[in-house]
């Protein structure tokens, strides 16, 4: 029997392209010959060598990364990277820029300052609610990195460029846009993402960090917090999240081998999101939250005339197999999350429902 799948809009976890999910339902009782699913394999073994390996090697290819940077693999989320980052980089007397667009910004920001370390808010976007992106900020060429975040996933906002920081190292929070476009890796010293959004299941959290920051942290810090474990240990210190692991290579394949790399997807994304906002932008029954220049590519916020609308919106959309449409809990409204594995055809669907709705209640 045929699964009945619906367009899924979920924030995250979120969608996974169906020819992932395929491949581990196939080989899900036995991996690669070893008579084992993949779940029961030693993460010492020469199966999920091969499957680590490929990952880091397909994420720095993607990325156009060098051999200064290194892909690895930690858990605790995204979360953990708001205290892990400071306390690795935030030593004798170091200080830090940090940009604050929404609520995983603030979070960050909290996560430094719990610590006591020193850092300063250089940029916020709350005056209106993160509706939008800071410009034209002005950084302390001294700071060790500025810390943002490149996709806003509850305010619906996302950095198109990245800002000129006069050479300070950026430190991102690419959680909800990591693998949506190409970037300029000389920008970074260390880019984040924990897997749900846009790269696989939940519990792992990749971390790209440039070599040359892994000496700065101190050596009272524990064995786990530290990145340069991770780097000496292949990301395998502890037992890692071998099956998480699995499915972000199995994802990260489809990018390459499927999709055709992060050009292509970021033509793929342009072309999703500009059919969703274009059609909002030619009505007034729907209404974009986030200021037109800072419009997140992956997550659409949106407001509909009433509150009342806005439930019987997401109730019947998913009655129409179109599922995961409610804003956060934290600002209401209405989001559509149009992360890599979202096909053109399930915006489409979701914008021939969209019509008919505003037509039948306007
Ligand atoms: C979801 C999200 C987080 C939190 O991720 P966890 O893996 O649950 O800790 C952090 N930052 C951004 C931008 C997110 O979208």
């Amino acid at each position: 029997m045929k699964p009945n799948r619906i367009h899924n809009f979920n924030p995250g976890p979120a969608a996974l392209p169906l020819e992932v999910l395929e491949q581990i339902q196939e080989e899900l009782l036995d991996f690669a010959g070893s008579g084992m699913s993949i779940m029961e394999i030693s993460h010492r073994s020469k199966w999920f060598d091969q499957v680590i390996n490929d990952a880091v090697a397909r994420a720095k290819r993607l990325l156009g990364l060098d051999d200064r940077f290194h892909v690895l693999f930690c858990q605790g989320g995204a979360s953990m990277q708001f205290c892990m980052v400071p306390m690795n980089f935030l030593n004798a007397g170091r200080k830090a820029d940090y940009v604050n667009t929404g609520t995983w910004s603030t979070k960050a920001i909290k996560e430094a300052e719990i610590q006591g370390k020193n850092i300063r808010v250089a940029a916020s976007s709350e005056d209106r609610n993160f509706a939008y992106i800071p410009r034209q900020i002005e950084f302390d060429p001294e700071a060790t990195y500025v810390h943002i975040t490149s996709n806003n996933t509850i305010k619906g906002t996302q950095w198109a460029e990245f800002p000129d920081t006069g050479g300070v190292p950026l430190v991102a929070d690419m959680s909800s846009d990591i693998f949506s476009r190409p970037i300029d890796v000389e920008k970074f010293g260390l880019i984040y993402a924990g897997a749900q959004k846009n790269m696989g299941p939940a519990g792992v959290c990749m971390v790209i960090v440039r070599q040359d920051l892994l000496d700065l942290a101190g050596d009272d810090l524990p064995t786990m917090l530290k990145y340069s474990t991770y780097v000496q240990k292949n990301s395998m210190f502890n037992t890692p999240p071998c099956f998480a692991i699995y499915t972000v290579q199995l994802v990260l394949k489809w990018l390459e081998e499927t999709i055709g790399g992060l050009e292509k997807m970021a033509a793929i994304n342009r072309r999703k999101a500009e059919l969703l906002y274009g059609f909002m932008d030619s009505g007034d029954f729907y209404r974009p939250t986030a200021d037109k220049d800072s419009r997140s590519l992956m997550n659409v916020t949106f407001r509909l005339p009433s509150e009342e609308l806005e439930q019987k919106f997401v109730a019947q959309a998913l009655e129409n197999g179109l599922g995961g449409l409610k804003g956060h809990r934290s600002v209401g409204g209405c989001r559509a999350s149009i992360y890599n594995a979202i096909s053109p055809e399930a915006v489409e669907a979701l914008i021939d429902f969209m019509e008919t709705f505003a037509k039948k209640h306007s």
